[in-house]
């Protein structure tokens, strides 16, 4: 008997499983099958991303419908409409050997008609995303006043996307006497709002270790004049050369303004809002899915549907009204196990909410400095360094290299280094260069906390060393597990190491100078699976930079306005391309100029 047989689900199903290829059930299937199978139960089941919750509860539920009658016994709510195809789409093929089973998604985006007709030839399990089927219910489109099961999948991220009230209304609709399984990754406080209101005494699995959500995400606030925001979001965003992030605005008309000024700028930017139409919206939407958008400007209403997992960073260009739409905002990053940012930039008059915020997520926001011009320009020089490492030669430059070499001639590889790097280099220098410092110092009062939290502006300026060290993302690190690594490593204290900004293939950190000593030697030789990690004192001892974000790799973007020189889908939007010198740096010098417009 395999493992499988042994759950207690029937042999048609047990054939399917075969057919997928399925050789032994994972742990949550192991655990809720029989469960589900055995009794009527309500069930809480907390297991990561991967771990095959989908079986989980689609193979009770199926053994469990009765597939004679037409009438709607099951719904499954999913954040996305992805999610929803894709559910649908194994449940399909989980029921293969059923007769007379069906199983029918509705999502928005798509057509309303369509779904209903599919409902009407009668479907046995509806999955669904809360948004379109709220929007059925209230036209009579689909009963569900007859289920007996309503599965609410990846209960956190819908709760993070803000369909708690779509939720509500949707289980109001439903009988009371129904069962109710739960499966998320995480176990935040609304998630547990929802079990207690709407579950009866719920039988709980766990597997793995519980994690409690919102420890992923590091919330960092900046302080800047009123009139400094765009100019230091310029400056976060050149601070993380691999950001993939979405700016949040509280209008319409913001949203679009800054997603323009980005673009003129030549970043690789998008706005996403209402009064755009869904196909101007699907557009959007999908290249920031293929990352051809690093940052999408959005308004909290529209970003409510984005289902990308591997945000590094969300930006609060303006904080939103509601201290509620923060969780809805940061919940973007610091997904499916991964670790995120959330930053925002705020007026000293707004501090306050700040403070609002730390006591409803219960979570310590680190106060940051925007980064100053020359900090940029070191790190956008380790990256662009980076970017020349790891290019791929073409190996059609072979022709030209006996001309391209007469050319050289005479140039020795040091010099020849410095005028590679100046190239790209250069036209950054001169936009930050003399830029002026735009951090507005806190209040006395958050510095204390900030003290307290992560030892970040617990140390004057004088004894707090930032160190340059040659590993990150591409070696697996993010703020948290580099972190770590240096404090086993050196054997430093908990709060020892601050200011953590990993980027892709290097990173940055502070420390107290008296742990200086020690970082430097023992990084001396220092290999990690035969390869060097190699620590210097940066030449930028400040380090207020950006957060550590995991980066991503070979995408080609701008940064203060220059970058996107090789980028294709600037061609047009950028003036003056042909004078290499003049065209890229169009854009900073035009910045520079109009810089006292800058502000909103
Ligand atoms: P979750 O919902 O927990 O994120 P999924 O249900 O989407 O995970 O399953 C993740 C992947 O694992 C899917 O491709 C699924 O087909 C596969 N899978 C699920 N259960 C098993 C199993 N018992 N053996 C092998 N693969 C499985
Ligand atoms: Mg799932």
């Amino acid at each position: 008997m395999t493992k499988f047989e042994a759950l207690g689900l029937k042999q048609s199903l047990l054939n399917a499983i075969s057919d997928l290829g399925f050789e032994s059930p994972s742990e949550v299937q192991e655990k809720a099958i029989p469960i589900l199978l055995e009794s009527e139960t309500d069930l809480v089941a907390l297991a990561q991303t991967g771990t095959g919750k989908t079986a989980a509860f689609g193979f009770p539920l199926i053994q469990k419908i009765d597939s004679e009658s037409r009438t709607t016994q099951g719904l499954i709510l999913s954040p996305t409409r992805e999610l929803c195809l894709q559910i649908t789409n194994e449940l399909t093929l989980y029921s293969k050997y059923e007769k007379g089973v069906n199983v029918v998604a509705i999502y928005g985006g798509a057509s309303i008609t369509d779904q209903a007709r599919q409902i009407k030839r009668g479907a046995q399990i509806v999955v669904a995303t809360p948004g379109r089927m709220k929007d059925m219910i209230g036209r009579g489109l689909v009963d569900i006043s007859k289920i007996d099961y309503c599965i609410l999948d990846e209960a956190d991220e819908m709760l993070n996307m803000g369909f708690m009230e779509d939720i509500k209304d949707i289980l109001s609709n439903t009988p009371k006497e129904k069962s109710t399984w739960l499966f998320s990754a995480t176990m935040p406080r609304e998630v547990s709002v929802i079990a207690k209101k709407f579950m009866h005494s719920p039988q709980e699995i766990t597997v793995g270790t519980k994690n409690s959500g919102a420890t992923t995400v590091q919330h960092e606030y900046y302080v800047v004049g009123g009139r400094d925001r765009y100019p230091a979001l310029k400056r976060l965003a050149d601070t993380n050369p691999d950001i993939f992030s979405v700016i949040f605005c509280r209008t319409k008309r913001d949203t679009q303004k800054v997603a323009e000024k980005l673009i003129e700028d030549g970043y690789n930017a998008g706005a996403l809002h209402g009064d755009l139409s869904q196909n101007q919206r699907d557009l959007v939407m999908n290249s920031f899915r293929k990352k051809q958008i690093q940052m999408l400007v959005a308004t909290d209403v529209a970003a409510r549907g984005i289902d990308v997992d591997d945000i590094t960073h969300v930006i609060n260009y303006q904080l939103p009204d509601e201290i509620e739409t923060y969780t809805h905002r940061s919940g973007r990053t610091g997904r499916a196990g991964k670790s995120g940012i959330s930053m925002v930039i705020v007026t000293k008059s707004e501090l306050r909410k700040i403070k609002a915020i730390e006591n409803k997520i219960q979570q310590a926001f680190i106060s940051k400095k925007i980064p100053t011009g020359m900090e940029i320009c070191e790190i956008q020089l380790y990256h662009l360094a980076n970017k020349i490492k790891d290019t791929k030669i073409n190996e059609e430059v072979d022709n030209y290299l006996p001309a391209i070499n007469d050319v050289l001639q005479g140039i020795d590889r040091e010099e020849l280094i410095k005028k590679i790097i100046s190239v790209e280099f250069t036209r950054f220098f001169n936009y930050y260069n003399k830029t002026k410092d735009l951090s507005t110092s806190d209040s006395g009062d958050r510095g204390e906390r900030g003290r307290s939290r992560d030892g970040d502006s617990r140390i004057p300026a004088d004894g707090n060393v930032r160190y340059f060290i040659n590993v990150g993302e591409k070696d697996g690190y993010d703020w948290m597990t580099l972190k770590d690594f240096l404090r086993d490593t050196v054997n430093l204290g908990k709060d020892d190491v601050f200011k953590v900004d990993v980027k892709d293939s290097f990173s940055f950190f502070n420390t107290d100078a008296s742990a200086t000593e020690a970082i430097l030697k023992t990084f001396t030789e220092f290999k990690v699976d035969g390869r060097f990690v190699n620590v210097e004192v940066s030449k930028n001892p400040g380090g207020g930079g950006g957060g550590g974000g995991r980066g991503r790799r070979d995408r080609s973007r701008s940064g203060g306005g220059s970058y996107s020189r090789d980028n294709d889908r600037n061609k047009g939007r950028r003036r003056d391309r042909s004078d290499s010198k003049g065209g890229s740096s169009s854009s900073s010098g035009k910045r520079r100029t109009k810089r006292k417009s800058d502000s909103y």
